[in-house]
């Protein structure tokens, strides 16, 4: 698109990544009147996840109604659960429409953002040239990055490979031996609908997930009328969705048996569609309903049960260049191999892109510290820096634009508040952060994520869950608000007001009242 524009030479907003979180950041940005900004993103278009994920079979499994932006609700879906085609259309729709599209960059890599102490400013590189950035944005996504599974020889296969994310469309897979690595959200998606044309499929299953039924349908005619005509009625609809997803908050942080009924959803979805003992073995989950992600899918079961399918429950001991061997020593043939193994969600790539005040990278940082920040936004030691889809702001049970809406409200705010005040920058302060985060951890300990017995992408290699949300969303709502200044270090025309090193409290006090 516009990427072969010359950069600015600065900017007062750099926003990274273009998805759902970096289009409302712009949207807001250029409505509150801040012009002055620009989204950098690598891929050719706006969309992110929902770009760069379009595997047969993608589709969204919360609500369109919700899955979508409060301030562009879309009338025109066509069913419950809407197809990344449709949701990829809306995106690059509310785009279009928005007017802010000047002021995107696409493919463009930014390749390291430093800051610079002596300037106050982010001195950003990217591979379309250098710039200068009052704050910057990040808005990567946890999703942004395929996780490619370390398998002994997996680099010596002959045949075609390629990650979920990574769909390789010009791969004809009819007639051909396939297999599936991972069956997580994105696997139990594509095996139903490439099941259909290979000659063989096996789907190697480390751990069985829970998966309920997709209460999916296409909307009528009258409904979709009612939609158009109807925005309150529309509202409405969304509203309800919303809270009756937030009923099952509760089963996620306080008891996890509070989810009996979906537990026993799930079992009978087994029951009903696959009637081999074996199998059912199998595919039942040995952990508790939410530890992991809970899928949704009528299709998945059926395709596992189909002829032409193996699931495979051994674990992988190598690949070779034909095909997989497991640890009994089977080999079976592959022709092309399709890895669904997810991607790099709790060591946000991004962090190794970034240098703060101190000099050293977020990713450094984090590697002592473990994955945190302030209010999902904020870090201390980078300041002026924001994160859209930050550490703790993931959900297991509802819509992410709202999350994302919350925290584009919250950047919004600190820049109302630097503008009003004439702060240079701000940066959480370590105390705000460390106790933001104990709290956090606190909640965490009775959550089914740690004590549902399973392991999964949401905690790191120490155990800590430093992904997800474990309240519910309108509390986060409530908490991102405002900018609330005196959880912050202000510095004010280059004057420096940090605690303990100011040498004017009154004006401190006065800025942080
Ligand atoms: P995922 O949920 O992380 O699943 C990865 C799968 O690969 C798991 O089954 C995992 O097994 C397996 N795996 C990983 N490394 C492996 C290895 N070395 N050997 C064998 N198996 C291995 O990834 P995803 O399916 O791409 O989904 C990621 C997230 O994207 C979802 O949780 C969801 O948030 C989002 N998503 C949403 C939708 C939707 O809305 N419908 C669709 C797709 C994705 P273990 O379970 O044993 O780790």
């Amino acid at each position: 698109m516009n990427s072969e524009r010359p950069l600015p030479v600065h900017v007062s907003t750099f926003v990274i990544g273009a998805g759902f979180a970096g289009l409302a950041m712009a949207i807001r940005l250029d409505e509150a009147g801040e012009r002055n900004f620009l989204v950098a993103e690598r891929g050719d278009d706006v969309g992110g996840t929902w770009r760069d994920n379009t595997y047969p079979g993608a589709a969204c499994d919360v609500p369109s109604q919700l899955y979508s932006y409060s301030f562009a609700l879309n009338p025109t879906w066509s069913r419950s659960f809407s197809p990344q085609p449709e949701i990829q259309a809306y995106i690059r729709r509310v785009a279009d429409d928005s007017g802010v599209l000047d002021r995107f960059r696409f493919g463009i890599d930014v390749e390291h953002a430093t800051w610079d102490e002596e300037r106050q400013v982010w001195q950003v590189r990217t591979s379309a040239g250098d710039l200068t950035a009052d704050v910057v944005v990040t808005a990567a996504g946890a999703l942004s990055e395929p996780k490619l599974p370390e398998i002994d020889g997996i680099g010596s296969f002959a045949g075609e490979v390629f990650h979920s994310a990574r769909w390789d469309h010009d791969a004809d897979l009819s007639g051909k031996r396939v297999a599936v690595i991972g069956t997580g959200a994105s696997a139990i998606q594509i095996v139903p609908e490439i099941a259909r044309t290979v000659e063989h499929l096996d789907v190697y299953q480390r751990t069985a997930p829970w998966v309920m039924p997709r209460h999916d349908r296409a909307y009528t005619g009258v409904e979709k009328l009612a939609f158009k005509h109807l925005p309150g009625l529309q509202r409405l609809y969304r509203t309800a969705i919303y809270w009756g997803r937030e009923c099952f908050v509760p089963a996620f942080v306080i008891n996890p048996k509070i989810a009996l009924p979906a537990k026993k959803a799930a079992q009978a979805n087994i029951t009903r569609h696959i009637s081999d003992p074996e199998l059912r073995r199998k595919v039942t989950p040995n952990f508790e309903i939410g530890c992991k992600r809970i899928l949704i899918s009528n299709t998945w079961y059926p395709a596992l049960a189909q002829d032409n399918v193996d699931l495979v429950t051994d674990r992988i001991a190598r690949v070779t260049p034909t095909g997989i061997v497991t640890e009994d020593g089977t080999e079976r043939d592959v022709d092309v191999l399709v890895v669904a193994t997810g991607f790099h969600t709790t060591d946000l790539p991004v962090a190794h892109h970034i240098t703060g005040r101190e000099g050293h990278t977020l990713a450094d940082q984090w590697a002592e510290t473990g994955v945190s920040a302030y209010k999902g936004a904020t870090v201390s030691g980078f300041p002026n820096l924001f994160f859209l889809v930050g550490p703790n702001t993931g959900l297991g049970h509802s819509s992410m634009v709202f999350m994302i809406e919350s925290q584009v409200a919250y950047v919004l705010d600190a820049l109302r508040t630097m503008r009003e005040r004439d702060l240079v920058t701000v940066e959480p302060k370590r105390g705000e952060q460390d106790a933001w985060n104990a709290d956090l951890q606190r909640r965490m300990e009775r959550t089914v994520w740690h004590r549902g017995g399973c392991s999964s992408w949401y905690l790191d290699e120490h155990g800590r869950n430093v992904t997800l949300w474990p309240r519910t969303t309108f509390a986060f709502r409530r908490l991102t608000r405002v900018f609330d200044a005196t959880a912050y270090h202000l510095v004010a025309d280059n004057e420096t007001l940090r605690d303990g090193r100011t040498d004017t409290p009154d004006e401190l006090q006065e800025l942080n009242a």
